[in-house]
Order: structure tokens, then C-alpha cells, then sequence
């Protein structure tokens, strides 16, 4: 029977996750095996965010150079078991270079990795609430009030501890604390597979020469096959995966949201509707589509510490790391196209504790991609094994700080690192 609302008291002390994406996942299964007990909100109808809604179930990267693993945990146990279930095999860590790192993510099933995180969720008896938005924050004196939206209207439950998993920071900004909004973040890109031509086949100056018309005629715009600027053959290349872009649109909040997912979907007919005309495109169709727009960027918390790209590069050695982070930086412009920084051979970034601390806030806990770090380190941060490294040890901090009668901030580092090493996540 799924665990619902109905079958819980509210007695032990509660840790309040809002967002089910690969973060809220963590965050949750941590905290209820780390003894708390744990409602999970979120807003779809499944868990995994851009991971499942988003299109985008490709987790990387949980190993680095020379094929040594860097982040475990629950993040990897999740791809380790879906793996299993769906008889893969993950690739050869061993062959690991800078050049072809992004071979090195795993492709899971969606739908198998999101089913079994449910039937996690319940063996956890952690409370879930699907089709259900956060409305409203308020601290008391000795807990949160938050106040939800389901299907039947408001409801308020109450935590000791909060851990803003949204992907937007919606509950740290609710709860009034600072927030980091860029003035230009990374395109948006909806997730889709086509089929119906050859992409081998792509007669790049006809296709050029009709593009050209119609983008003088409106029909069709540079970042709806590639980029922001010119004609670019990249969506076709890539059969639409990843190759959108939706620039200038920051979807941090239900407005920008709505915009995206708006200009996104008139891009892809744009897109359609221009290639569909085209010798070679006649059979073209678009057999997925995430079913909402991916979204890189829009908001991250101005924490206790802030992840910068120096200190991302340089690998910096912080006094209280929570989880390693392995990726390049890339930041994607939407004019530019991808701003990389590789990070020197050997290196492995880690993340501090104070990254996942609103600055100036009490029991409230952020993790996944707005964790506190400036831009340029933030698009090497947001890649889902670290949202999956950042969550869980957002999750051991906030049920050992409420068994230890302590703050997030205040517990004493040392069991916070037994915690997570004991839950095999790996620290330097
Ligand atoms: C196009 C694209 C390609 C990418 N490619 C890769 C890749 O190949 N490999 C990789 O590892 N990473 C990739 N990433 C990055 C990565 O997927 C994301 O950064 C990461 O999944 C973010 O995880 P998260 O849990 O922090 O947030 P999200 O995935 O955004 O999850 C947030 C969850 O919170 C819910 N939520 C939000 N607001 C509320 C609210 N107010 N109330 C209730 N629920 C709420 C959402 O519905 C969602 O389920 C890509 C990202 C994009 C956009």
C-alpha cells in the first residue's frame, strides 16, 4: 500500500523535503535512514525532475581520473540498481579522459528508476505527496509551518528541519533568505528524439539556403536547430537530443516557468514545421519529448560558504566537505555556445558544508543545483550525481542535527562525516 498522508503521526521530529528531483530523492532516503521522520513534496505526479519530466536520464559522473569512483552513496546504489534491473552493464570507468568524459554518464531508464525510488520511499515509510506545490513557509519558534496546495486545496504540515530541493530555491526564497539570480542564465532545452531521416544524410547547403529564407521570413530561429546565431545543423545531428535552445528566459519561478515552456514548445514547431518542408525530413517525426523544459540555471542560495569556480578548479581543500563533484565546468551561453573550463588532471572538487546553509538561516537546508557557487562552478555543481551527493548529505545533516538538538550549522562536523561515510558516500 503507498504510504500516504493518512497513515503517519506527526510525534517523532519531521525533516520536510520540497522537490523530488535527484537531489529530494537523496535528501529524503537519507534523512529516514538516518533515523528522521520525512514527508517528500512535490509537484508532478513523478519523482526525479529533470532527470524524468525533464528527459534528461543520463547521471554523471560518479567516477574520475584513472577510473577511481568519487561519489557513491545512494545516488550510486539508485544507478547501480536500475542498472541491474534493466541488465546493463555501466561503461569502462578505466577508459576516463578529459576529451571524452561525457561518455561516461549512465543512461537509465526513466520510468525503472523512478519506480524503484517509490518502492525505496516506501520501505523508508517516508510520507509523499505528488500533484502537490509548496504555498507558503513560515518559521515558529521551534519548527516550520508550511502550508501545501493538492488537489483538495491548502494544507499545512509542520518540520523541524526544511530541505529546499525545488531546482529554484522556492522555499529558501519564500522564507525570505537571499538568493542569487544571474542577470543572463543558460538556455533552457527541451528534451526530444527524432526519427524519419538520416541524419548521415544532411544536405547542409540546401538545407542552409532554405533555412536562410525562412528565418527572413520568421518561420525559424538559430537557437530552435542549435544556438543562438546562425544556421546550425546540430539538431539534426543529434536527432534533437540536447541541441534546443531557449535563451533570455529565467525559470526560476511560475511566470518564467510558464514563458519557457511556452516559447520552448513553439520552437520545437518551428523547428517541425521548417524541417517537415525539407527533402529528406518528410517522415520526420518526434517520438519523445520531455514533458517539461530542461531547465540549466535560474537560481542559487547565498550560503554560509559560496563554491566558486577557483576553488572548483583548484580542487580546494574545505575544512568540512559533505560530497566530491566531478564534472568540467560548462556553462552553456546562448550565444557563445559552451564556455569550458576543465578541471586539472587529479583534481577532484568537493563541496563544504556551508554551501547547503542559507546564509543567515536556522534548520533550513538547500541541495542539488542551487547550492551556494557562483556561476562558472554551479554548471559543473548541477550535474545529477553531485545533486544526488549534495542531497544526501543534506539529509544525514538534518536528521543528525535534530537528534543531536542541534542546528544544521552547529553540529559537530565529525558525525556528520561518520554519518555519511557509514551511508558510503565518499569524502577526501
Ligand atoms: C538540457 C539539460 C541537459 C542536462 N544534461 C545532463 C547530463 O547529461 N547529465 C547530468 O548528470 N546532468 C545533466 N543536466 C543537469 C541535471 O539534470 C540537473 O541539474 C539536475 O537534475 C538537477 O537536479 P535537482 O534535483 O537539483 O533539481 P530538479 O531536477 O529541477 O528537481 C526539482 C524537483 O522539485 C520539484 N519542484 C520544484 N518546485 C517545486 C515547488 N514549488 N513545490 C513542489 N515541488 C517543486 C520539481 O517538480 C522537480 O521534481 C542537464 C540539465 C539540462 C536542463
Amino acid at each position: 500500500m503507498p504510504t500516504t498522508a493518512r497513515n503517519h503521526s506527526q510525534k517523532k521530529k519531521t525533516v520536510l523535503v520540497i522537490g523530488a528531483g535527484v537531489a529530494g530523492i537523496c535528501a529524503a532516503l537519507q534523512a529516514a535512514r538516518s533515523g528522521a521522520k520525512c514527508i517528500l513534496i512535490e509537484k508532478n505526479g513523478i519523482c526525479g525532475g529533470t532527470l524524468s519530466v525533464g528527459g534528461v536520464a543520463c547521471p554523471g559522473l560518479f567516477f574520475g581520473w584513472e577510473g577511481k569512483q568519487v561519489i557513491g552513496g545512494i545516488g550510486w546504489e539508485l544507478v547501480e540498481e536500475t542498472l541491474q534491473i534493466c541488465r546493463q552493464t555501466p561503461p569502462d570507468f578505466r577508459r576516463f579522459t578529459a576529451e571524452n568524459f561525457w561518455h561516461f554518464q549512465i543512461p537509465v531508464n526513466p520510468v525503472i528508476f523512478t519506480a524503484l525510488c517509490d518502492r525505496k520511499f516506501q520501505e523508508c515509510d517516508i510520507e509523499v505527496f505528488y500533484h502537490t506545490m509548496l504555498a507558503k513557509v513560515q518559521q515558529k519558534a521551534q519548527h516550520w509551518e508550511v502550508s501545501l496546495c493538492g488537489k483538495d486545496g491548502l494544507f499545512k504540515r509542520t518540520a523541524e528541519i526544511l530541505i529546499d530541493c525545488t531546482g529554484d530555491a522556492n522555499a529558501v526564497h519564500q522564507a525570505g533568505f537571499s538568493l542569487s539570480i544571474p542577470e543572463e542564465c543558460q538556455p533552457g532545452t527541451y528534451s526530444v528524439r527524432c526519427s524519419g531521416y538520416d541524419p548521415k544524410k544532411i544536405d547542409r547547403d540546401a538545407l542552409s539556403e532554405a533555412y536562410r529564407i525562412a528565418a527572413g521570413e520568421g518561420r525559424i530561429k538559430p537557437a530552435d536547430l542549435g544556438w543562438g546565431e546562425g544556421f546550425s545543423t546540430l539538431f539534426l545531428e543529434r536527432c534533437g537530443e540536447n541541441a534546443n535552445h531557449i535563451n533570455d528566459i529565467n525559470g526560476g519561478d511560475s511566470a518564467g516557468k510558464t514563458q519557457l515552456e511556452i516559447a520552448g514548445r513553439q520552437s520545437l514547431l518551428r523547428a517541425y514545421c521548417f524541417l517537415k518542408e525539407q527533402r529528406g525530413f518528410e517522415n520526420l517525426d518526434i517520438r519523445y519529448c520531455g514533458m517539461e523544459c530542461g531547465v540549466r540555471e535560474s537560481r542559487t542560495i547565498v550560503g554560509e560558504e559560496q563554491v566558486t569556480a577557483e576553488d572548483y578548479r583548484s580542487g580546494k581543500h574545505w575544512a568540512e566537505p559533505i560530497a566530491q563533484a566531478f564534472y568540467p565546468m560548462d556553462l552553456h551561453d546562448a550565444r557563445k555556445g559552451i564556455v569550458k573550463i576543465d578541471i586539472p588532471e587529479g583534481i577532484v572538487p568537493t563541496v563544504p558544508r556551508g554551501a547547503l546553509i542559507p546564509r543567515g538561516s536556522q534548520n533550513l537546508l538547500a541541495a542539488g543545483r542551487i547550492i551556494a557557487s557562483d556561476r562558472m562552478a554551479n554548471s559543473g555543481l548541477r550535474i545529477q550525481a553531485v545533486c544526488m551527493a549534495t542531497g544526501q548529505a543534506a539529509g544525514a545533516l538534518a536528521a543528525l542535527s535534530m537528534k543531536h538538538d542541534c542546528t544544521p550549522r552547529d553540529l559537530p562536523y565529525p558525525l556528520l562525516r561518520e554519518e555519511l561515510q557509514k551511508n558510503k558516500v565518499i569524502l577526501p
